[in-house]
């Protein structure tokens, strides 16, 4: 069984304002937290902490205090970080998040660094040509991203974060993707505006892939499969408080079970299960969960 996710380390910093800034204002931040961070790393630390080996992560980090701290991250949620490599002269990819009191909504300024020079030649590797399951997502260029799924003999699982068009070749070589409901609708291209879950499976139907699972927030996901019928997998009842990250922790998750043979239904029930833990705690990566944790409130 392995997993390889490859993608993008980034360094959060999260600054605590009493409310965000407005154009041209400046606000006085209250303290400046450092937090590993970025969609692939963070999906590579759900997916280490579930299964404890078997875990490798691939991008770039640059050669600074940051990207040693992205790496030792890692190390310590079990991901081995031999496919990151470090690119001299240019910074570890960091994402400056200010989060206002009390309402906790957050501006997010992210800076890829590092993370926009993993290129094609990069993930010609064999973490990635003989993973069970490879991991994509959408901060590191797309030309990367493509190679990566043409190279990778496994199931290839695509979270289409942030938003942008995907070509078909790429969606052609895509088992599963995992889209919130917003990612799935600008892909359909279709209008916004609040959708059942049949409207919804049938927008991912129109993407043409095996398997579309749309993740729903506190409703938990929207398991999509070419045909037969749609089914909405509700999490486990928790006490959120911070559900930054939750996607990753859900997509680590499913690579995790479907890597080790679940089918996407059993793979989805996991994932919302370590998802919702997940949110129980501060940050991305403050709650994520261990095998233990989540066969205890599997739904
Ligand atoms: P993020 O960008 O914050 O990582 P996202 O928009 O990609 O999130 P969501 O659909 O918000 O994705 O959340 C991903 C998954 O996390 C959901 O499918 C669900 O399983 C779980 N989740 C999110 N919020 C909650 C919540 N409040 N309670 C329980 N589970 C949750």
């Amino acid at each position: 069984m392995s997993v390889t996710v490859v993608g993008s380390l980034n360094e959060d910093v999260l600054v605590a304002v009493d409310r965000l800034p407005g154009r041209g204002e400046t606000v006085v931040g209250r303290d400046a937290v450092l937090a590993p961070g970025g969609k692939g790393a963070n999906q590579a630390a759900a997916a280490g902490l579930l299964s404890g080996a078997g875990v490798v992560m691939v991008g770039r980090v640059g050669d600074d205090p940051a990207g040693g701290r992205q790496l030792e991250a890692l190390a310590g949620a079990g991901v081995d970080t031999a496919g990151v490599r470090r690119t001299p002269g240019t910074p570890t990819g960091s994402a400056t998040i200010p989060v206002e009191d009390g309402s906790g909504e957050n501006l997010i300024v992210v800076v890829p660094g590092a993370n926009a020079a993993l290129a094609p030649a990069d993930v010609d590797v064999p973490a990635v040509r003989r993973a069970a399951v490879v991991l994509l997502q959408l901060e590191v260029p797309l030309e990367t991203v493509r190679a990566a799924a043409d190279t990778a003999s496994g199931t290839v699982v695509l979270t289409p974060a942030p938003p942008r068009p995907l070509p078909p070749e790429l969606l052609a070589r895509v088992a599963v993707l995992v889209p919130n409901e917003h990612e799935l609708v600008q892909l359909a291209g279709a209008g916004a505006g609040a959708r059942t879950p049949a409207e919804l499976a049938a927008l991912a139907r129109t993407l043409g892939v095996p398997t579309v699972v749309v993740t729903l927030g506190a409703q938990g996901a929207l398991v999509v499969p070419a045909d037969g019928p749609a089914v909405l997998q509700a999490p486990p009842p928790v006490q959120a408080v911070d559900t930054t990250g939750a996607g990753d922790c859900f997509t680590g998750a499913l690579g995790t079970a479907l890597a080790r043979g679940a089918g996407p239904a059993d793979a989805v029930r996991e994932a919302v299960a370590a998802a919702a833990l997940s949110t129980t705690g501060p940050g991305a990566r403050g709650a994520l969960p261990d095998a233990a944790a989540v066969h205890e409130v599997l739904p």
